[in-house]
């Protein structure tokens, strides 16, 4: 395992404080003649967002996980999918190396790029905000998402609403939201034509996503809701579900992902790969994730710029027409581990 820490090239603000720099967990398995593979845990510096943190990764990776993979038995652990995720992924990427292939090809991508959206925080103000997503929208994105919480929500959506009233607009709540706010403020966000809303109650309500799929015009995508092909089974029972947000970190790896993407594909579910704090490494998954056939909208794929001075990799960059291309891994270059 490498540990390192990347200097954010612009804050990233969350419900629980302000981050400057991304702590990242890497696995790197190595092969007898020096091939290597590597995998990147999605795990976040603190665990208020999801459960799983990156000590925590680390100890599991440490502990049980790696010990499993070289004593070839199946681990037995519960929960800690984003450890899980990132052993799967260098052992994955070192093997299909060895075969010659890409994740991509082995995947069953068809299209060589891939059609990105960006992700915005709470900004300080509504003014900051419009400003950033000019900036954003410049580079070329073609879906804009904006975070959203109790207090900070239709004000600023409208804002940008008004200022780009033909933009694909999504906001995302994390799972914010209660019920009764179906009635306010979600209902007010249902009013200003966004291409989605997503998680707008917290992951375990499905009753009440499903009462949200009915209420609102807006589709309603899942993001937290979705830890497995279970859980898109159940939402899908409920009619809980209008769009997934599909993230290889959250579900446990790139195995189960290509198991949700295929049922949702096979349900005509809209879908999306979505990203976390994403070094080059995670990004190499996630956009040959995107060129699965069952991915029909923008992801959540930043260019390295947009949170990184410098990346692990070479540059990942979006071009004018809001796309990425769809390219192997290549060299990591991890600086300090
Ligand atoms: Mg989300």
């Amino acid at each position: 395992m490498v540990r390192t820490r990347l200097a954010l090239a612009r804050p990233f603000v969350t419900a629980h404080g302000t981050e400057t720099s991304r702590e990242v967990l890497l696995v790197r398995v190595l092969a007898a003649d020096g091939a290597e593979g590597w995998g990147e845990c999605a795990a976040p510096a603190q665990p208020t967002y999801t459960g799983e943190w990156v000590d925590s990764a680390e100890a599991v990776l440490r502990r049980f996980l790696i010990p499993a993979l070289l004593a070839g038995r199946h681990p037995g652990v519960v929960g800690h999918p984003m450890a899980a995720a990132a052993l799967e992924a260098a052992v994955l990427h070192l093997r299909l190396a060895l075969a010659g292939t890409t994740l991509a090809t082995w995947a069953g991508a068809v299209r060589d790029r891939v059609s990105c959206g960006v992700a915005v925080g709470i900004a300080s103000s509504v003014d900051a905000l419009v400003a950033e997503v000019a900036e954003h929208l410049a580079v070329g994105y073609s879906r804009v998402k904006l975070k959203v919480r109790p207090g900070w929500d239709v004000e600023p959506t409208a804002a940008v609403r008004a200022t780009w009233p033909e933009v694909a607009l999504g906001v995302d709540a994390n799972g914010a939201y209660r019920h009764s706010d179906l009635d306010g403020a979600i209902a007010a966000l249902d009013r200003l034509g966004l291409v989605e809303i997503e998680q707008p109650l917290p992951a375990a309500d499905r009753v009440g996503l499903a009462e949200a799929v009915r209420r609102l015009r807006t589709p309603v995508c899942l993001d937290e809701s979705v830890g497995s092909v279970a859980d898109l089974e159940t939402a899908l029972a409920l009619g809980a579900v209008g769009h997934v947000n599909l993230k290889p970190g959250r579900v446990g790896g790139i195995v189960e992902a290509l198991r949700i993407h295929d049922l949702a594909r096979e349900r005509g579910v809209p879908l999306w790969i979505g990203g976390m704090l994403d070094t080059g490494v995670a990004k190499s998954v996630n956009v040959a994730l995107a060129a699965l056939p069952g991915v029909t909208l923008p992801g959540d794929l930043p260019a390295s710029r947009r949170w990184f001075i410098e990346d692990l990799t070479d540059p990942w960059e979006v071009a004018a027409d809001g796309t990425m291309a769809v390219r192997p891994l290549g060299g990591v270059h991890v600086p300090n581990p």
